[in-house]
């Protein structure tokens, strides 16, 4: 190929860190200006033009710039900067760009597959450049974050969480595939927007919506064979339980938002039993919120309940309650209740305030995933607070705006005595001279290693034993170090370690199960999944 082809070429794209023998050898000479930089130095410069811009979405717009000029160099800053950029590429600034997608768009970053499609979903998926496809995030747009129905414009989002894939799980960039499914939108403002990239009309539901998925989900198959984890994201609740069921026991599918989600707060909750004491059926728990999250989360620590007592999943269900918008769910209102709220439909009167719920239930853990925020008001946390010496309060609806309470609230109305973590990042606090820090019940600690795991095992089903796995190997990697400040998570600086730990401990679920192909299995899978890991390092052409 010509120097000028390589370096349109953002997969081998590295500017002026070509080297002097490269430009030679490759066509270069006079088509990058006579400097030499080091990819150190061009970070380094490319983190300081960042730290310039004081809007976040320009910085969201200078990294995605990046990742289509030089692939390489994206992810060398991403894994170096995760703290910083986690934020940027990811909630809450893909939310604003999502929202915004229409004007900032530049160039289509993933397959758009829309109504216009149906019948021709196999040869969009051949249009597609790369052939070893591992991993697809693909959403409908519905319910984008916290921000509801942003129709086309969430390709943001199946394009984010894939680069975390890539920066935090090591899975390759070339076996990434964002796609966005269009079947429409209900946003008013969208539809009459004359930026917005997508059909311009409501909602396909019902059968429509149902056979276009079908198709899709075959065509998938039929290109990629098995092997391919589809990772369904920011569907509504009212599609996401029922895909996630309907494909799980023909394709290799995770629901990020029921199973992901389940997955990480699972982990800080073992966690926290060394800080609070007793095992996990010790408990009592409240949710605000019966949806994907509330719901998911609860039916995982039902099933981690019956992993360590050996009782029966129904017996542990009665341990967790849940509120939703009506109220506690009890018994009286099961003839009512969508299909994934009624197993948490436990025999008592009914509560419609959470503050009286928190009163009767007398939980140890309240978990809010309502996306509604300030719920968790002085009272409720004063009623946690009198009933347990540390009560465990988890604020999990994003972005920052919607958390129940904060961590300045949740330390300062229990006098300093809860255990807090939240959805949205929040600075540690300091109370009574001492600093607390607030855990971030980030999804992004699970699912990159979580997949890592998955396509390195060569896993053809995702069974719930692997989330499990996932979540006590998340745990482990929480150190005395850490339960002193109070963090019931590890540091997101050591993500990529903690991702090899739970890819290599769900393969070896995935293994134990008979659901691994890649045979034999390796003999340290810790030590196999560092070796799978991408590195963003350059190479060298001769
Ligand atoms: P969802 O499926 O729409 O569920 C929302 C639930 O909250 C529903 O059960 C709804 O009740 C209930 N609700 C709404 N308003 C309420 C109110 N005023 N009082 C009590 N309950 C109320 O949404 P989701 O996917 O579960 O997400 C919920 C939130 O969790 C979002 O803010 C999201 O950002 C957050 N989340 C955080 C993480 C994380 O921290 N890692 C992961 C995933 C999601 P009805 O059923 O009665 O309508
Ligand atoms: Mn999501």
């Amino acid at each position: 190929a010509s120097g000028y082809t390589l370096m349109r070429d953002p997969r081998h794209n590295k500017g002026v860190a070509f080297t002097e023998r490269e430009r030679d050898a490759h066509y270069l000479r006079g088509l990058l200006p006579p400097i030499v930089l080091s990819q150190e130095l061009q970070e380094k410069r490319i983190m300081h033009m960042l730290r310039q811009y004081k809007v976040p979405l320009q910085r969201y717009m200078a990294m995605m710039d990046l990742q289509e000029r030089n692939e390489r160099l994206f992810y060398k800053l991403l894994i170096d900067n995760v703290e910083e950029l986690l934020p940027v590429v990811y909630t809450p600034t893909v939310g604003e760009a999502c929202q915004k997608y229409g004007s900032i768009f530049r160039r289509p970053q993933g397959l758009y597959i829309s109504l216009k499609e149906k019948g021709k979903i196999l040869e969009v998926l051949k249009n597609w450049p790369e052939r070893s496809v591992q991993v697809i995030v693909v959403t409908d747009g519905e319910r984008i974050l916290g921000l509801g129905d942003l129709g086309c414009q969430g390709m943001g989002i199946p394009v984010g969480k894939l680069s975390l894939y890539t920066a935090l799980g090591g899975v390759r960039p070339s076996a990434c595939l964002p796609i966005t499914i269009d079947v429409g939108t209900n946003n008013e403002k969208l539809l009459n927007d004359e930026f917005y990239i997508g059909l311009r009309q409501r909602r396909a539901t019902g059968q429509e919506y149902a056979e276009l998925l079908h198709e899709f989900m075959s065509a998938v198959k039929q290109n990629y064979g098995e092997k391919v984890l589809i990772q369904f994201e920011d569907f509504a609740n009212h599609n996401a339980f029922e895909l996630l069921a309907r494909y799980s026991s023909s394709h290799l599918v995770f629901n990020d938002d029921i199973q992901g989600t389940a997955s990480v707060v699972l982990a800080g909750l073992l966690a926290a039993l060394k800080l609070l004491g007793g095992t996990l059926a010790d408990h009592r728990f409240l949710f605000l919120g019966a949806g994907e999250a509330g719901t998911g989360i609860a039916e995982l620590i039902a099933l981690e309940m019956s992993k360590q007592t050996g009782n029966p999943i129904e017996e542990n269900r009665k341990k967790i309650w849940l509120v939703d918008s009506k109220g506690l769910i009890v018994d009286s209102r099961k003839h009512s209740l969508q299909h994934f709220k009624k197993p948490w439909a436990h025999e008592h009167e009914p509560v419609s305030k959470l503050v009286d719920a928190v009163k009767a239930i007398k939980p140890t853990v309240l978990i809010g995933t309502s996306g509604v925020g300030k719920q968790f008001t002085r009272e409720v946390v004063e009623a946690m607070a009198s009933i347990n010496e540390k009560p465990l309060i988890m604020a999990l609806s994003n972005p920052t705006s919607q958390a129940e309470c904060t961590a300045e609230e949740a330390y300062t109305w229990s006098e300093g005595r809860a255990i807090f973590a939240s959805g949205s990042p929040f600075d540690p606090f300091e109370y009574d001279g001492k600093v607390f820090v607030p855990g971030q019940a980030n999804n992004a600690y699970i699912f990159p290693g979580f997949g890592l795991g998955v396509i390195m095992s060569g896993a053809i089903r995702v069974h719930d034993d692997m989330l499990l796995a996932a979540s006590e190997a998340l745990a482990a990697q929480v150190t005395g170090e850490h339960f002193k400040k109070g963090l019931i998570y590890p540091p997101f600086s050591d993500i990529r370690k903690i991702s090899a730990n739970i890819a290599a401990k769900v393969a070896a679920k995935a293994y134990e199960l008979g659901l691994a192909s890649h045979l034999p299995q390796p003999e340290d899978l810790v030590k196999y999944a560092e070796n799978c890991m991408y590195s963003p390092v350059y190479r060298t052409y001769r």
